[in-house]
């Protein structure tokens, strides 16, 4: 077996031997939330925002962007399980700053190993690889405050978003552990 495999279900033995009443939760969230953050191995949601099993909907992808499938996500949190306010939380360090759109497409042609990267940027150990890269948009970040502005006014906007939800806009510090507050992300995600 290997190593991970065993480690995760040995963790998970652990886990359930101590479910307690959890296995009566409700399915909607208890404290009708969602946060929509990156999938950076360093941020821990239910840590950083103080969260036990059955309090919010997380929905996480690379950036924490606010991609369609973001979108279709926080939908059915507040349509079907009753959402009230939807946090966008960044972090700074984030790898999609490392990177273009160009950069990506051009590995995956390159090849499907894992690329390595130094000061001079991302280098692909080459072989066999695939141009279905170009049919994807990477949502990659230039700019970090601007894309958690970006991403809630994209959420704001949304045909399918009612008004009445307030959306915050903050950047998590991978260095300290803090929530910092994308003020104009905020404003622009006040409910209506
Ligand atoms: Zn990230």
């Amino acid at each position: 077996m290997s190593k991970v495999l065993d480690e995760v279900l040995t963790a998970n033995q652990t886990y359930a031997a101590d479910f307690g009443d959890k296995g009566k939760l409700p399915m909607p969230p208890g404290r009708r939330f969602a946060i929509l953050t990156c999938m950076d191995a360093r941020l821990d949601p239910a840590k950083y925002a103080g969260l036990a099993e059955g309090d919010a909907h997380v929905i996480r992808n690379a950036g924490g962007r606010a991609s369609d499938d973001a979108i279709r996500s926080l939908v059915i949190s507040y349509k079907l399980l009753g959402t009230r306010e939807w946090f966008v939380i960044h972090h700074t360090d984030c790898g999609m700053e490392t990177f273009t759109d160009d950069v990506m497409r051009k590995l995956l042609r390159g090849s499907l190993k894992t690329a390595s990267v130094d000061a001079n940027g991302w280098h692909d150990p080459g072989g066999v690889g695939s141009h279905e890269g170009e049919h994807i948009s990477w949502l990659t970040i230039s700019n970090l405050e601007k894309s958690v502005v970006e991403d809630v006014e994209r959420i704001r906007r949304h045909p399918l978003v009612p008004g009445e939800i307030p959306i915050y806009g903050y950047i998590y510090d991978v260095r300290s552990g803090r929530l910092v507050e994308v003020p104009e992300a905020t404003a622009a995600g006040v409910a209506r």
